[in-house]
């Protein structure tokens, strides 16, 4: 299904935050590494604001995250995107979906659902009405299979390890799965380079993109910064905020966190153009944890 981005296609990254926090060390690395292999393939850069989940937005924290690409002068191909602004296109998706017959509504409450983690498909033959429903989209009992830039070979059987998987909440809100596959679609994203702790959501991505007849996208899964209690740095476990004010410091930080060639304190555009110039993907630990510890 779907055409394939050919080797010429051009190359199209993007940094993807969620407003549920300020940024942090963690996400820094991301904005860093998806910036300078887009930027070192000659390639264009796109940020998206993923706030759809209005409940979990966190206040000031998209203020944040524009004052640090600003400090840290990223050139921002396009204009950013904000997801809380496109809920019709993701409500027309799951219009064409549901004209294929790829979705339909699911009232099991949490409590219904207990603490199986595999969902049975309890309301895919009762042929519910979608309003004021949660949606699931349809999973089938085949290994969805891709290589991961860094991670290697991945595989996954939707049916056997989640389920039919909710693309829309009851309470309306557009689930991350389906806003961030529409989203790559239409920005013509080619590569996606993200945190590791997203890798098993690869899978459904790819599952739904096929579903739509998306082409399908090469991924990049980094290592993830880890704190002196060996948690992934997170806004739940209160890392801290990067200080826009530091950007030279923190991205000096970043780049040696990346294992990459060093880079001398200068202007962030200075240094990023250098880190670019040097870059080299090869050298990012092949592994789903950074070795080293950070607050
Ligand atoms: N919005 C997600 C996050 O902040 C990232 C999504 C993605 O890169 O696909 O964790």
């Amino acid at each position: 299904m779907g055409v394939s981005h050919s080797e010429n296609t051009p190359y199209r990254g993007r940094f993807a935050p969620s407003p549920t926090g300020p940024l942090h060390f963690g996400s820094l690395i991301t904005a860093v590494a998806s910036y300078c292999e887009a930027k070192s393939r000659y390639g264009k850069w796109f940020v998206r604001i993923e706030d759809t989940d209005i409940p979990r937005i966190y206040p000031g924290s998209e203020t944040h995250i524009l004052q640090c690409l600003d400090a840290f002068e990223f050139e921002i191909d396009g204009q950013i995107f904000f997801q809380k602004d496109r809920l019709h296109i993701y409500n027309d998706v799951l219009h064409k979906l549901q004209q294929k017959n790829y979705i339909y509504a699911c009232q099991c409450t949490r409590k219904m659902l207990g603490s199986n983690a595999i969902y049975q498909g309890t309301c895919k033959t009762l042929d519910l009405a979608l309003e004021n429903q949660a949606i699931r989209v349809k999973v089938n009992d085949q290994p969805i299979e891709f290589i991961d830039a860094l991670q290697g070979n991945q595989t996954a059987n939707l049916a056997h390890e989640l389920g039919d998987f909710v693309l829309k909440r009851r309470d309306g809100i557009i689930n991350y799965q389906l806003a961030v596959v529409v989203d790559d679609y239409l920005q013509d994203i080619t590569h996606v380079v993200r945190g590791a702790d997203l890798l098993d959501n690869t899978a459904r991505q790819i599952w739904l993109g096929q579903l739509l007849g998306y082409p399908p996208l090469k991924y990049m899964h980094l290592p993830l910064a880890m704190n002196d209690q060996g948690q992934k740095l997170s806004k739940q476990n209160m890392a801290q905020a990067l200080d826009p004010s530091n950007a030279s410091q923190l991205l000096q930080q970043a780049l040696i966190a990346l294992k990459q060639p060093f880079v001398e304190l200068d202007r962030p555009t200075i240094m990023l153009q250098q880190a670019i110039s040097q870059w080299q993907k090869d050298l990012i630990p092949k592994q789903n944890t950074l070795p080293d510890i950070y607050l």
